[in-house]
């Protein structure tokens, strides 16, 4: 490939929005910043507007446009507001590659207007794939729009694969750090506050993502991910406790072979190599040291008490729109936790009542996976108001 990629930053303001921005700047003759999207934080996307000269910015929150387009009066960049306009600009010509980094079931439908546009998609999130997996995957083959993970799991498993063609799975092994309450029990669990559980061990990332790691949710949304990026069957999905996140995750093969990939916790590595796909790029990142002390440990999770990793597999198992439904209630209640509405063991009630709730539906199209999202959603939080 030559010349520069033109990359559209959808969630420019976020925990990976941000990281990508590094790693663009870093990279100016390979990369540049041609769209960039926030929420509500319209001054960070100003600022990042000013640096990166984009040729499109969305703020969310239409509220700000006008603010947003004085504050950008001098410059040539066109800016959009409203949710409508996420889905208007994937669709442009002005960007070769999106970075899907918008948080939760709110970036599906911009990631599935890029995929129709044969776009190449940096998927960090993983929401799209829980929630729709089935129809974004076969979207991605008919439009010839490859699917890039930046999850650094799914990273690791796809690193794991180049070179590897048809050679057959027998299974993947994905890590997860344990998160901050690793070995600890409902008891302690049911008096965890908010501000604990924002703090994660190994990793600094938004605040639905560092909840869904210290429930365990995280590592479920992360298998039914895998599924649909890898062809899998439920069975070929295993989730190993790795608590010094160095091994990203890994691939057993049909001979019993296990290939790994590793390094230290730095975000900004999958997602420069899903931007540099298949080159990779020099980069100043810290490197892993096996001169300093260091033990590797691997431990099955505990799945009694971590009971969202149980629902998610169960999800996963059974398919349909269950996995859209557990998507939906989580993210009611981990926001609902956020605001320290519900405690911590509230949230996998939540989940696990909604998941018992809404019907079941084998194959659903799109527009059922729409309506199971939004009843999914009216449901869980009606339990919450009580
Ligand atoms: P974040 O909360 O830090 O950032 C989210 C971004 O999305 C922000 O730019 C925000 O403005 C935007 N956004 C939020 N709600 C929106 C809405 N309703 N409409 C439009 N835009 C909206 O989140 P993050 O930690 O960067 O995570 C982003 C995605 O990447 C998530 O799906 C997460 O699971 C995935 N991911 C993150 C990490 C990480 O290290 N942070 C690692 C792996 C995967
Ligand atoms: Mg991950």
């Amino acid at each position: 490939m030559t010349g520069t990629k033109r990359i559209a930053v959808f969630g420019s303001t976020g925990s990976i929005g941000t990281q990508a921005l590094q790693v663009i700047a870093a990279n100016p003759s390979l990369f540049s910043a041609e769209v960039l999207t926030a929420h509500t934080n319209d001054e960070l996307l100003v600022e990042q507007a000013r640096q990166f000269n984009p040729n499109i910015v969305v703020i969310g929150d239409e509220k700000k446009y006008h603010k947003v387009k004085e504050a950008l009066a001098a410059t040539h960049v066109k800016v959009f507001a409203g949710e409508d306009a996420l889905v208007e600009v994937a669709a442009m010509d002005c960007y070769d590659i999106m970075l899907a980094a918008i948080v939760g079931y709110a970036g599906l439908k911009s990631t599935l207007q890029a995929i129709e546009c044969g776009k190449t998609i940096a998927l960090a999130n993983k929401e799209t794939l829980v929630v729709a997996g089935d129809i974004v995957m076969q979207k991605a083959l008919e439009n010839k729009a490859p699917v890039i993970p930046v999850d650094s799991e799914h990273s690791a498993i796809f690193q794991c694969l180049v070179g590897e063609g048809r050679n057959k799975i027998e299974k993947i092994i994905l890590t997860a750090s344990g998160g901050p309450f690793l070995g600890k029990k409902p008891n302690f669990l049911v008096n965890v506050k908010r501000d604990h559980a924002l703090q994660h061990p190994n990793w600094s990332m938004g605040a639905k993502i560092t909840i869904d790691s210290a429930t365990l949710m995280n590592k479920g949304l992360e298998m039914i991910e895998a599924k649909w990026l890898f062809n899998l069957q439920p069975e070929q999905v295993q989730v190993l406790i790795h608590p010094q996140s160095i091994i990203h995750s890994m691939v057993m093969f049909e001979d019993g072979s296990i290939k790994a990939q590793m390094g230290l916790p730095d975000m900004k590595l999958p997602i420069q190599y899903a931007l540099a796909f298949p080159n990779r790029v020099a980069s100043s990142f810290p490197r892993y040291d096996f001169k300093k002390p260091n033990t590797l440990t691997f431990e099955e999770p505990d799945v009694r008490t971590f009971r969202n990793l149980g629902l998610a597999t169960e999800a996963l198992f059974k398919g349909g729109n269950m996995p859209c439904v557990l998507n939906a209630a989580n993210e009611i209640a981990v926001f609902a936790f956020l605001r320290n509405r519900i405690g911590f063991l509230d949230i996998t009630t939540v989940v696990e009542q909604t998941l018992e709730k809404i019907a079941f539906i084998e194959n659903p199209n799109l527009d059922e996976y729409f309506e199971t999202d939004g009843e999914a959603r009216n449901f869980a939080a009606s339990l919450i108001q009580m």
